[in-house]
């Protein structure tokens, strides 16, 4: 058992993460950097998969400092970087923000009179220990990966896609159909990121989301680059299999089921939860790819099928959030999805614990703010209100 006594120094805040929330924590946050521990295995941000491919954000929008910095997001007149863009922006950030930097992994944190012990899996495969009065975590989240019986259907989730392609390997979907399993903006862009190889691509959603801001007000709705897959399906509806057309077919649906049995995939779906701009025009009969077999009454459900061999299937569902290991971290209070339950000021259900950025369920940069850790509050109504079990065992 090591305790506090056996490591060196006690930091003010050990920060956890190396991405955009780490940095707006140690340029925005309340400790001054030269108090703070960075840890991160990697600095830069977590979306560095997206490569050379645009982000949704304008750059104004994923500013980490409230000082006007020397550092250029882009070139001049581009509206939006690329994620290889940020990434770099990203760690500029936190190489020059003067806190402590540590190329490693907290496995666990550890709570014991009144401070946090940190255990750090460092690259080389040695162990150390840090030790720190307040704990800040900024582990951002991971797409969710396929549900275990689609191991059979060699199913990926989405940022392998994107890795794939960066690396200029399409084997996994030149040729085939695609299926691509999401409804969000990750499986809109996935789409038209293997429609110029695949055979076709069908985008499988539990809902139909429309574009921002013509189609729905949420700003979490469909943005720019996912307009390029609406397009597809609307062009790929007039052309496809007529003479001269070589674009890819591109079907988006709203799905009843789908399954995977018998070195097949299948999937179901009804007329009447296709009636919106991409659905209506990716029924059963558009093309020679949509062949479905009526089923049920009143001829507006259908069902298809496609070989395992001949498909990729691509899990594009959403995140959830990436956390250090430990008794201590498994306490700690979850909203519905996983993520951890903060109040404005950042605080955890355990009092010296903060989290922001992804792995609190802030879904932008510019929805990530500081948390506030020099003040130890007293532990919110907010998270003792909601029957959730507060837990301020190593307060100071
Ligand atoms: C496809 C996609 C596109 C997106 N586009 C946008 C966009 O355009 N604009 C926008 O604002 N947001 C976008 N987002 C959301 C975006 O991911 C977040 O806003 C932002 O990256 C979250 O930053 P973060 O620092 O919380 O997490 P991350 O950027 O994921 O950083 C967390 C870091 O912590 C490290 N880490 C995790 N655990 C440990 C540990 N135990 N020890 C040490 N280090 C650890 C990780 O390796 C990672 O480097 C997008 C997300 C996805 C999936």
């Amino acid at each position: 058992m090591y305790r506090f006594g056996e490591t060196g120094r006690c930091w003010r805040l050990v920060v956890i993460g190396g991405g955009s929330a780490a940095a707006i924590q140690v340029r925005q946050g309340d400790v001054p950097p030269q108090d703070t521990l960075v840890i991160a295995d990697r600095l830069g941000t977590g979306m560095e998969f997206l490569d050379n491919s645009i982000l949704q954000s304008y750059a104004d929008e994923l500013r980490l400092s409230r000082h006007q910095e020397t550092f250029r997001l882009g070139a001049t007149g581009q509206l939006r970087p690329s994620a290889a863009q940020f990434d770099a922006y990203v760690r500029e950030s936190l190489l020059g923000s003067g806190a402590t930097l540590k190329s490693a992994r907290v496995l666990e944190v550890e709570g014991e009179a009144g401070n946090f012990l940190l255990h750090v899996l460092n690259g080389d495969g040695r162990m150390s220990y840090e030790r720190a009065e307040a704990v800040v975590l900024a582990t951002g989240s991971t797409p969710r990966t396929p549900p275990p019986g689609w191991a059979e259907a060699g199913a990926v989730s989405h940022d392998v896609v994107h890795r794939e392609r960066a690396r200029q390997q399409t084997s996994r979907w030149a040729g085939r159909t695609v299926l691509v399993v999401g409804s969000g903006n990750s499986a809109m862009q996935v789409a038209s990121l293997v429609a110029s190889e695949a055979a076709e691509v069908v985008v499988l959603g539990n809902r139909y989301v429309g574009m921002f801001p013509t189609e729905s007000p949420d700003k979490y709705s469909w943005r720019a680059p996912s307009q390029l897959a609406c397009e597809l399906v609307a062009k790929s509806a007039q052309e496809c299999g007529r003479p001269g057309w070589h674009t890819t077919c591109v079907r988006h649906l709203v799905y009843d089921r789908l399954g995977v049995r018998d070195g097949e995939i299948t999937w179901t779906y009804k007329a009447g939860d296709n009636q919106n701009p991409l659905g209506s025009r990716s029924l059963s009969g558009r093309c020679r790819h949509a062949r479905g077999r009526l089923i049920g009454e009143g001829g507006s459900a259908w069902e298809e099928s496609r070989r395992i061999e001949e498909t990729a299937v691509v899990w594009a569902t959403g995140s959830g959030p990436v956390l250090p290991g430990g008794p201590l971290i498994e306490l700690l209070a979850r909203d519905a999805d996983g993520s951890l339950l903060t109040d404005e000021a950042g605080r955890t259900s355990m009092d010296g614990i903060h989290a922001l950025g992804a792995c609190a369920g802030q879904r932008a940069v510019n929805e990530t703010t500081p948390a506030l850790v020099r003040g130890r509050l007293p532990l919110p109504e907010l998270l003792a209100g909601r029957g959730v079990p507060v837990d301020s065992e190593v307060s100071a």
